[in-house]
């Protein structure tokens, strides 16, 4: 059986298209085509003003075969960010799910996951910029309102980093066991394949650090296109079944219900 999730996805990709049917029923075909049960629709928050939940609605009632989960991205945009939280905390109600990351680091006011900025990452101290990622996550956890922390590893994106430490399980070990301790979800994502470091979102060694502790998952692509749902799916399946993952964590309304694979 196909994996059943996929929470991390963007019909608005990187700019405000409002949600109409023309936009979102292409993702509930490729939902249907590719075996998924559940997607997430999680667009940036700095585009939360294309977000319209009763098109969500309209789209649940048109393809019932498949469950729609209202979410956003909400991330430390040093601009939108606070917007961003306003807003999550004014529509709590109407939303499924809320996935928290960081893709910037302060004082930047550009995302450091641009795949522009490799080499630049190449001369860089990471392991200051690993620290500095890892506070800006803290900080969204400080200010709450998340479900499930998006690609909790992103700072290797640009696949440049050596490791001093040798894994990055000692890097991350404390905030995944602040995780655990808040009852919040990671997801696992396909992402990091179509990206220079050309690996999962996290790194083995967290999914298993994560798993011993008891932390749930979540599936995710981070699609951008409705074609990119379910991405890599393939290589993922397997690698669950060695990791002894039997089970993913799904949303309504922020209430967590566990899905065996
Ligand atoms: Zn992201
Ligand atoms: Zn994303």
């Amino acid at each position: 059986m196909p994996l059943p999730i996929d929470y991390h996805n963007h019909p608005q990709a990187h700019s405000v298209r409002p949600y109409t049917p023309e936009l979102l029923q292409p993702w509930a075909d490729a939902a249907r085509a590719k075996g998924l049960k559940q997607v997430a629709f999680t667009d940036h928050d700095r585009y939360k003003d294309g977000v319209d939940f009763n098109q969500i609605d309209r789209l649940r009632d048109a393809n019932p075969d498949v469950i729609f989960l209202a979410g956003i991205e909400l991330d430390n945009d040093p601009e939108t960010g606070t917007a961003g939280r306003a807003w999550v905390e004014k529509n709590w109600d109407r939303l499924d799910f809320v996935l928290g990351s960081a893709h910037y680091l302060a004082p930047e006011t550009e995302m450091f996951d641009q795949v522009t900025r490799k080499d630049e990452f190449a001369r860089r101290d990471i392991e200051a910029d690993c620290a500095q990622y890892l506070a800006e996550l803290g900080g969204m956890l400080d200010r709450g309102g998340i479900d499930c922390l998006a690609h909790l590893d992103l700072i290797k994106i640009h696949g440049v980093w050596q490791p001093k430490l040798g894994s990055l399980q000692p890097y991350f070990e404390p905030i995944l066991q602040r995780i655990k301790r808040e009852g919040l979800a990671i997801e696992i994502s396909t992402a990091g394949w179509r990206k220079p470091v050309n690996e999962q979102y996290p790194h083995l060694d967290l999914i298993r650090l994560a798993h011993e502790i008891g932390i749930p998952f979540t599936l995710a692509s981070d699609a951008h296109s409705h074609a990119q749902l379910a991405e890599h799916y393939d290589r993922l399946e397997p690698m669950l079944g060695e990791l002894g993952i039997r089970e993913v964590a799904t949303y309504k309304r922020h209430q967590r219900t566990m899905l065996a694979l």
